[in-house]
């Protein structure tokens, strides 16, 4: 991975002279997968512009589509980007061109974990665990559980305790787990999603 010059922000230009092309047909397989068609970008810059989340990411989200149009999935798959895009949408009802780039990201989040690749953000992916997991055990997300497991996973017990203190206090945190009342149907949803 090319090193950023730039800490926690996006490179300005993608200099793809040192990036090798390592999965022909990419665009393609993102096709397959999502139902994305990334050819269609026009690199008008419109889902950049738009983007909350820039600031955190190394590739902006067209920089991302740039890298699957060359073949350069691999690197595509090592970003930040990937994995800091919260699918808010806000870049997709802008495109002229109707992509649906959280889709997009959504598939190449997968076809990162489903190929080894180094995860460049590992604490959000433990976060996405851990929501699929609460899902999982009640159906719905036990937001008091899912903050614990996670200051336990990721031994980061302290950094946002006063946000969780006011949650608390302005009972946004159920102690007790509300659950779904239809375990068969919720099964059925979730063995259809494996
Ligand atoms: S807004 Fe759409 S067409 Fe424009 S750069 Fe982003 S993905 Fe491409
Ligand atoms: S869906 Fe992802 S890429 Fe698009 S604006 Fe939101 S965070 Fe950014």
């Amino acid at each position: 991975m090319i090193p950023n010059t730039k800490p926690n922000t996006y490179r300005e230009v993608i200099d793809c002279a040192d990036i090798k092309p390592t999965i022909p047909g990419a665009a393609e397989a993102i096709l397959k997968h999502s139902g994305v068609n990334i050819n269609l970008c026009l690199h008008c810059r419109c889902c950049a512009g738009g983007c909350p989340f820039t600031a955190a990411m190394d590739y902006l989200p067209n920089q991302v589509i740039r890298l699957i149009q060359f073949d350069l999935i691999e690197e595509a798959l090592q970003s930040k980007t990937i994995w800091t895009c919260v699918a808010c949408n806000t870049c997709s009802a802008q495109c002229p061109m109707a992509i649906d780039i959280p889709a997009a990201m959504d598939t190449l989040r997968q076809l990162a974990i489903q190929h080894n690749i180094p995860i460049a953000e590992p604490n959000i992916l433990a976060f996405h665990q851990l929501i699929k997991g609460s899902i999982e055990r009640y159906g719905r997300t036990h937001k008091a559980e899912i903050m614990l497991r996670y200051k336990l996973k990721t031994r980061d017990y302290f950094s946002d305790m006063l946000t969780g203190l006011r949650m608390f206090v302005n009972h946004k945190l159920e102690v007790i787990p509300s659950r779904v009342n239809d375990r068969t149907a919720l099964n059925n949803i979730l063995s259809a999603h494996r």
